[in-house]
């Protein structure tokens, strides 16, 4: 583990999100690379502050190659802020290999399938809901190995929350995007019956079908996805287009996660057996000699 900042030196900047600031940094003494995360908290504070130290606490609980590693939370300086050290994810993340690379072959969408499901698989079993499965959120490995990254809006769960309804605040997701939100997550406030893991599957769909459409895929091209626009898509629209040219496989795969009523759609469990995933390749063509960030 890393227990002091100043251990750190600041290489580059990797990413900004809605929470802060990712910096590429490498440790003085022995040279390793990490990601250090930084948590700012505004002038209205309390929220940031509850959601880093959520974020903080779930990340230091989890330990699976299928997430991204923590290897210490450090407080800098004054307490405006929260810093997480973290594992280094050479390849970028999956926006950024889908802005490079637009589309991906059907092998490695399955491959990218497996990992994030195996991922799921492992976080729900210990309670934690995600909530925010986009391509800015699942992160390459060198040797291209995907992993889930960024917990800012996840949650801890009681296990049998799993068939009940999602409680607890209102939903504030929508603080990064809601262009991945499922229909149920929508309307917690309709009728308060959301299946809470549920939500993940299906933006684990949106960013499978987007990589093979090439953009993000439930808005026309060009078009801004905001909130009123996907509530209405999403909620009262038809189920998402797949195009003529995927696999019959990838195709039931797809209807299985973007299935519009949670109770129906398909579990962690069963989408990993299911044949598209079995004919998965390697996610390691996710970061082959044509492409280098
Ligand atoms: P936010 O909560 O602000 O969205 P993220 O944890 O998703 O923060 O990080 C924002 C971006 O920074 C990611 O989309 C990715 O491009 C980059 N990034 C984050 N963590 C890492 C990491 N461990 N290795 C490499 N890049 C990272
Ligand atoms: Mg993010």
């Amino acid at each position: 583990t890393v227990d002091r900042l100043s251990d750190l030196e600041k290489l580059s900047v990797l990413g900004h999100g809605s929470s802060g600031t990712v910096y590429k940094v490498r440790h003085l003494r022995n040279s390793s690379l990490f990601a250090l995360k930084v948590l700012r908290f505004g002038p209205n504070a309390a929220d940031a502050r509850r959601q880093a130290a959520r974020e903080a606490d779930i990340l230091t609980r989890v330990d699976s190659p299928l997430v991204v590693r923590c290897h210490g939370v450090l407080e800098g300086g004054g307490d405006d802020h929260l810093c997480l050290v973290m594992e280094y994810m050479a390849g970028g993340s999956l926006h950024d290999v889908l802005r490079a690379r637009r589309r991906l072959p059907e092998g490695l969408i399955a491959g990218v399938a497996r990992r994030v499901l195996e991922g799921l698989r492992y976080l729900h079993g210990m309670g934690v809901v995600h909530r925010d499965i986009k391509p800015s959120n699942l992160l390459i490995g060198s040797h291209g190995e995907v992993k889930i990254a960024d917990f800012g809006a996840s949650r801890v769960v009681a296990a049998a929350a799993a068939t009940g309804p999602e409680s607890g605040g209102g939903d504030d997701a929508c603080a990064g995007t809601c262009a991945y939100m499922s229909p149920e997550r929508f309307d917690s406030e309709g009728f308060g019956d959301g299946g809470v893991f549920a939500g993940d599957v299906w933006a684990l769909g949106v960013v499978l079908l987007e990589c093979f459409v090439g953009r993000f895929p439930l808005v026309e091209a060009g078009e801004r996805p905001d909130w009123a626009t996907l509530m209405c898509v999403v909620c009262f629209g038809g189920p998402p287009a797949v195009p003529d040219a995927a696999s019959p496989e990838f195709r039931s795969f797809l209807g299985r996660c973007l299935e519009k009523d949670w109770r129906k759609r398909g579990t962690v469990g069963e989408l990993l057996s299911h044949p598209f995933v079995a004919k998965c390749r390697s996610t390691e063509g996710l970061v082959d000699d044509t492409f280098h960030i």
